[in-house]
């Protein structure tokens, strides 16, 4: 017997994680995300929205309880439904700022994404369907972009393609805290969204690098896409499971392993490997892009 998972909707109140730094956890629901909320002395940066108008507004409601009279700026860390699809209450309100690449991506798939997550039951249709795909007011082109909140920087970073065609983290350099959207998740296999022929911009290779270009900065907080918020042993883990995919996946296909023979001997070791993690489904798409970029 399974139980139907709670709606896909934020709920929760935000949590002060660093000094003006909150986050509101998704209470490892489903396809409800991380979001941040960061204080500057004169404005306030909401990073992501949650998947619907209802969970955009929630999220904007508690921003601006903790602005007060400071204006808001939104980003998003990529363009999948249940981070940024809760964007259109803030148009008007606040300026919403994206990547070039990303904005593109909503453009060409955002579409496409409503009616898949349609698919996955009524309570998930009927949360998005009053979704209006709503583009950003400001776009940075390459990698990078800083805002300046008021005694404190937050810095948009892209490498371009890894779980999406250009991920976007938010990093804030004195705390060191950085949220990387679905780069990362505690205590789950890593969303790797493989949907050939429809959907194959996620490179696990590339993901890996920029996992390595993360841990560079050395961060001390680290808010995941989904799941508790944790250190960066989180992103070496991610790191470390990736490569030992991409590893594996390399000799089952020289073993002349088509990707689904590649897949059945791969599971069983992964699953025995990170046994505490959840969502195995996801370990099969890992092996799925692998075996065709190998
Ligand atoms: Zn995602």
């Amino acid at each position: 017997m399974s139980e139907s998972p709670p709606p896909p909707v934020i709920v929760n109140d935000p949590v002060e994680i660093a000094p003006g730094i909150h986050v509101i956890s998704d209470g490892r629901v489903p396809l409800v995300p991380n979001v941040g909320i960061v204080e500057g002395d004169h404005s306030v940066l909401v990073v992501d929205t949650g998947m619907s108008p209802a969970s955009g507004a929630k999220v904007l409601g508690h921003a601006q309880e903790i602005a007060g009279d400071r204006p808001l700026v939104l980003t998003i860390t990529h363009f999948h439904p249940e981070h940024g699809f809760g964007a259109q209450v803030f148009k008007g309100v606040a300026p919403i700022v994206y990547n070039a690449a990303q904005r593109e991506e909503l453009r060409q798939k955002g579409a496409g994404f409503i009616e898949l997550f349609k698919s996955f039951g009524e309570t998930v249709a009927k949360e998005i369907e009053d979704v209006v795909l709503t583009d950003p007011d400001i776009v940075y082109d390459g990698a990078s972009a800083e805002i300046d909140l008021g005694g404190r920087t937050a810095r948009l970073l892209t490498w371009g393609v890894a779980h999406t065609r250009s991920d976007q983290i938010v990093f804030l350099p004195e705390e060191r805290v950085v949220f990387g959207g679905d780069l990362f998740e505690t205590r789950m296999f890593p969303i790797v969204p493989w949907f050939p022929p429809d959907e194959t911009d996620v490179d696990g290779s590339k993901w890996i690098e920029v996992l390595g270009a993360i841990l560079e900065f050395d961060p001390a907080v680290v808010v995941p896409g989904h799941g508790e918020v944790t250190d960066a042993g989180l992103i070496r883990d991610v790191r470390d499971y990736l490569a030992w995919m991409r590893e594996q996946t390399g000799r089952q296909k020289a073993g002349g392993a088509d990707a689904d023979a590649a897949a059945a001997a791969i599971e069983p070791l992964a699953l025995e490997r990170w046994s505490t993690w959840e969502n195995p489904e996801w370990i099969g798409f890992a092996v799925r892009s692998f075996h065709a970029r190998a």
